[in-house]
């Protein structure tokens, strides 16, 4: 497996160039340079993974499950068969570190395939008696061609949760990439070639969302779309797709709470609070932004976790010690400076980082770097607290009651995840039972089941993927009444 220069489209199990013929630089975060360019397509493009994806999805959605899963399980132990290689790939494309790359995204990767591939061969269809009347069974059958739209932060991972449970139920499926980063599910298209996928069964189509991206949605005949990406774009895919009356998925940004009891285990508490903050630079949509610590335990937090948070290594992603890699591209760069900058000017106080370092190595020397950054002294309903940064940039406030941090964590217009420090069993239940977020971390962050639902609340989503959940998204229930 090797890193190509030139990222083409996926079609009907072939490399081809766009119709347009047109490609866009793909730039490497931790230089600022373009290494390599990848295909600019548009709606012609997705007409022609359309026609493969349509031709392919008879033979497909006809096969037994055992055999689906088989290709399936072949794509996972490929995946860990090339981990290394794959794991520089996505941390060249992303900035992520090398480390962080082999360890979470990659293997998370082949977990997708993996899991999807044996859940379909224990799946059951509910049955009902209705008296004496008439008999029903519930039929799920494959949808027909899904269209599956993921963000940059976790490129091969996110694009596996959805492709595994899409073709794993027998649909064909057309995705589309980050254009900022797509050279992991390139790689993918490679492995699934040796693992004797049939043509046609996935298609990996690349360009901008304002092509690509719409074209999908637009699409007539691709019913299933499922989208991980920001809250504003979520809106837009749910416009396009109302009038046609898709089925969607839609998993969207975050302004997580995490919040500290005094009566938690605070060594545990800081070093899972130093991850969930800056793990992947802070991009990752379930990383905790919003600190919340209680009065007494307050200041001995802030100290330990400025102490613990100082000593990440920022740096080359590709060194094995980097802890901190680059930020995606300049323009998620500037952001995160803005806020810094609006924080401030919202009466914030800078107690760590807040400015680019001045040096990281020679290679690196035009890239996309800024240092873990955490602010204190802000009001809670402040913008820096409400909008989503996507960043490593964290606030701390302190709080004098459980009601009163209910109330702080609930006040913000997203709900996807949170977490929470106590030793109290009582209080975490009765806490996690009144935050609004699809998922609540108690004494732990991104613990992650295959098999329980996964997804947001209010802005950051509506459906929910994972488990029998997705395989349910990804099939049609038909209700079949035989008379007795
Ligand atoms: P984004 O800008 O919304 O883009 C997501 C994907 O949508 C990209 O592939 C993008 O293509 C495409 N796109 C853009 N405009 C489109 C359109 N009009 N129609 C269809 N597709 C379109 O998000 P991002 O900046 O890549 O990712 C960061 C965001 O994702 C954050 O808000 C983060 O919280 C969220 N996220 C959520 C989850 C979750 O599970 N809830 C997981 C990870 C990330 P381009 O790249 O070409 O713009």
């Amino acid at each position: 497996m090797k890193i190509d220069r030139k990222i083409q489209n996926f079609i009907d199990g072939e490399f081809v160039e766009p119709v347009g013929g047109r490609y866009l630089d793909n730039i490497e975060p931790a230089t600022g340079k373009p290494y390599s360019q990848v295909a600019d397509s548009d709606a012609r493009d997705i007409d022609l993974a359309v026609a493969a994806a349509e031709k392919a999805f008879a033979d497909w959605s006809k096969k037994p499950a055992a055999e689906r899963s088989k290709i399936l399980l072949r794509i996972a132990g490929l995946i860990e068969r090339d981990l290394e290689e794959l794991a520089r790939a996505e941390s060249i494309d992303t900035g992520k570190p090398l480390s962080l790359a082999r360890t979470l995204d990659i293997p998370r990767a082949a977990s997708n395939f993996r899991f999807f591939a044996t859940a379909i061969l224990h799946t059951q269809s509910e049955a009902h008696i209705t008296d004496n009347v008439a008999f029903n069974y519930t039929l799920r059958q494959a949808r027909g061609i899904a269209g599956l739209i993921s963000p940059w932060n976790l490129p091969l991972y996110l694009l596996s949760w959805k492709i595994a449970p899409a073709i794993a139920v027998g649909n064909t499926a057309i995705a589309k990439p980050s254009e900022l980063t797509p050279m992991t599910a390139y790689l993918l298209c490679e492995i699934c070639r040796e693992a004797q996928l049939p043509n046609g069964v996935l298609n990996i189509v690349h360009g901008t969302g304002s092509n690509v991206g719409a074209a999908i949605t637009a699409h007539p005949k691709i019913g299933t779309i499922s989208f991980t990406g920001g809250t504003v774009t979520g809106k837009k895919v749910a416009e396009a797709c109302a009038p046609l009356f898709k089925k969607v998925s839609l998993e969207l940004g975050g302004k997580n709470p995490n919040i500290i009891f005094a009566d938690a285990d605070l060594d545990a508490a800081i070093a899972g609070s130093v991850r969930s903050s800056f793990a992947n630079q802070g991009q990752i949509c379930l990383c905790g932004s919003r600190l919340f610590v209680e009065r007494s335990a307050y200041k001995d937090f802030v100290d330990r976790f400025i102490e613990k948070t100082s000593s990440l290594k920022v740096g080359d992603p590709l060194d094995e010690k980097t802890e901190q890699g680059a930020i995606v591209n300049k323009a998620q760069l500037d952001k995160v400076k803005f806020y810094v900058d609006l924080a401030q000017k919202e009466g914030g106080k800078i107690a760590l980082g807040g400015s680019a370092p001045e040096s990281i190595n020679e290679r690196c020397r035009d890239g996309y770097f800024f240092p873990p950054t955490v602010i204190t002294g802000l009001p809670v309903s402040c913008r820096t607290n409400r909008e989503e940064i996507f960043g490593p940039v964290v606030t701390i406030t302190p709080f004098d009651s459980e009601e009163e941090v209910i109330e702080y964590a609930n006040d913000c217009d997203y709900g996807l995840a949170s977490s929470v420090w106590t030793q109290n069993l009582n209080r975490a239940h009765r806490v996690a039972e009144r935050i609004s977020t699809g998922t609540v971390w108690v004494n732990c962050w991104l613990v992650r089941d295959l098999r329980v639902p996964f997804g947001g609340m209010k802005a950051s989503g509506v459906g929910r993927e994972g488990g029998i959940e997705a395989l349910h998204f990804f099939t049609e229930a038909k209700n079949v009444c035989i008379a007795r």
